[in-house]
């Protein structure tokens, strides 16, 4: 017995040292990994119910790490966010992003509306309009085709000089999305408040569709309130036929996830894409 816990004390240690080893190691490479282009945006097809048509895409940031293999954004972006790196990056997303929909257009591909995640340190940054208005100038994006999501946590920090910050993205012409909807503690009427057009029912609630009655209910009344309140409602994390089923006969207007396609490169994306044309 003196021996297991003699092992399980350095495994744990050793398991601490390697922690504390992919961080640095990460967090070191952030910097470089910019300069370099180890990035690289994949997009999630988003669909509309009843047709199933590709109508957008998420962009999903990827580090291609030299040693590492690609790297998940959940292991890196909170990284960046405590470095202060989030803000090079997050311009660096939106950017690409931009470029990415004037190539499309360029190709003569049917038009589609293309959403970046902002993170809250980003959210928060002082010029983060005037930022997204040269990049927009920049890459001559139509801004209807730009959507940012947002969390509720983002906005709900300075409620005040969130809703300052929405109208100005509103007035340049982008549409706003609260992602992960659900999982915060705002209620629909006070989200009102916000100038937003779109919610994201958070996967969660996508997941449970079918086992648990009272989750059922809830997105089927967070769908019919979003509704008379005027906005559009997405859900993601879609993996099943009958989650489409069910939430197709709730009205959902649109729905993302595995089922259709994980998010792809932009090749692969624009392939899926001319796939669904014919079908
Ligand atoms: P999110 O914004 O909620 O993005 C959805 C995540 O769910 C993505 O993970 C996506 O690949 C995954 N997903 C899509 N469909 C399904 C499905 O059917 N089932 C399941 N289980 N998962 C699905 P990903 O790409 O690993 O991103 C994780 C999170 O990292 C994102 O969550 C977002 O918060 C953050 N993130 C990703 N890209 C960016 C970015 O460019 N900027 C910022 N600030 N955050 C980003
Ligand atoms: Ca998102
Ligand atoms: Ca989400
Ligand atoms: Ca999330």
């Amino acid at each position: 017995a003196k021996s297991t816990g003699h092992n399980l004390y350095f495994v744990y240690e050793n398991h601490m040292a390697d922690n504390i080893n992919a961080h640095l190691t990460l967090g070191g490479g952030l910097r470089k990994a910019i300069e370099n282009e180890e990035f690289e945006l994949h997009y999630q097809p988003k669909v509309a119910l009843p047709d199933e048509n590709v109508v957008g895409a998420e962009a999903l940031i990827r580090w291609n790490h030299p040693d590492l293999g690609m790297v998940s954004p959940a292991k890196f972006i909170p990284l960046a966010e405590e470095s202060g790196l989030i803000l090079p990056l997050g311009e660096w997303v939106i950017r690409r992003a931009c470029r990415q929909l004037q190539e499309w257009r360029e190709k003569g591909y049917p038009a589609i509306c293309l959403s970046v995640n902002l993170s809250s340190r980003q959210f928060m940054q002082a010029d983060l309009v005037d930022m997204v208005q040269a990049i927009l100038e920049e890459t001559g994006v139509d801004p209807a085709y730009l959507e940012l999501e947002l969390t509720e946590s983002m906005l709900m920090t300075d409620a005040k000089q969130s809703i300052e910050k929405l109208h100005s993205f509103r007035k340049l012409g982008l549409t706003l999305s609260i992602d992960d909807f659900g999982t915060g503690y705002s209620s629909l009427s006070y989200l009102k408040k916000f100038p937003i057009q779109t919610l994201k029912i958070d996967r969660s609630f996508i997941h449970d569709i079918g086992i648990d009655s009272d989750n059922d209910a809830i997105v089927k009344a967070t769908i019919a309130m979003a509704k008379s309140l005027n906005l559009k409602v997405i859900a993601e994390g879609v993996e099943h036929r009958s989650q489409v089923n069910a939430l197709g006969g709730y009205d959902c207007q649109e729905v993302q996830g595995y089922l259709y396609s994980k998010p792809l490169p932009s090749d692969d994306f624009v392939q899926f894409m001319q796939k669904q044309v014919g079908h």
